[in-house]
């Protein structure tokens, strides 16, 4: 069960698409999450729901206590929050003509796409027109942002490790890449930089396909 889409509507119209935590504008990056879970005997109503950003719902969520760094968030906060926003937007919505829409992605959706792009990229390699898509290196600037904005923490342990499972596996076919295009086009050396370099493309598939699920998983709305 979830909210009812006129009950979302109301809401995020209510509240502008923006963020309830954090005030950001969120376009349609914005989770609708129940303040009580349900699982607690939340109930899909208006008054159990807050629009949030990712980033804040992902911060919510999974506030990790084998981690317990900082302060988790509570429902009654939660209330708080979305109580404040809302008399702002109702009683000065001048301030939000002039507030900056500015859509951030964040680092975690950042690297689901990355994710998605290196799946795609090392699917090619290891297809059988590999000749086409080999030498491009994949990515890994959204992982390295993730981590430095500390939101790689706020992750369960065992996503935390699918993750590195994935990113490792493309270290990995980034270095066999370079020394694929550092050998000469000719020989036994070549041919053995070329198959580990295919093996290296297809043994990393389940690794970043697990990590991408997994993330997907965990951000979905709840
Ligand atoms: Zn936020």
């Amino acid at each position: 069960m979830s909210f009812t889409r006129s009950d979302k509507d109301k809401l995020l119209a209510q509240t502008r698409r923006r963020c309830c935590i954090c005030y950001k504008f969120c376009g349609v990056k914005i989770e609708v999450h129940h303040i009580i879970q349900e699982a607690d005997g939340g109930e899909n109503s208006l008054d159990n729901a807050i629009p949030v950003c990712f980033e804040c719902h992902a911060e919510i969520n999974h506030y990790n206590p084998r981690h317990p760094k900082g302060n988790k968030f509570t429902p009654e906060e939660l209330k708080l929050h979305k109580k404040q926003w809302f008399e702002i937007c109702k009683d000065t919505p001048e301030v939000l003509v002039n507030a900056p829409r500015n859509i951030d992605i964040g680092s975690l959706e950042g690297m689901i796409l990355e994710l998605k792009f290196n799946l795609d990229a090392v699917n090619r390699v290891a297809g059988s027109d590999w000749q086409n898509f080999y030498g491009c290196p994949l990515e890994n600037s959204q992982y390295r942002r993730a981590v430095k904005e500390g939101s790689l923490l706020l992750l369960p342990d065992e996503i935390i490790s699918s993750i590195h499972g994935a990113y490792t596996f493309i270290g990995r076919v980034n270095t066999l890449t370079n020394s694929f295009a550092n050998t000469r086009p000719e020989g036994n050396a070549h041919e053995e930089a070329t198959n580990r370099l295919l093996n290296g493309a297809r043994g990393s598939i389940p690794y970043i396909q697990i990590a991408l699920d997994s993330l997907n998983n965990f951000l979905k709305e709840d």
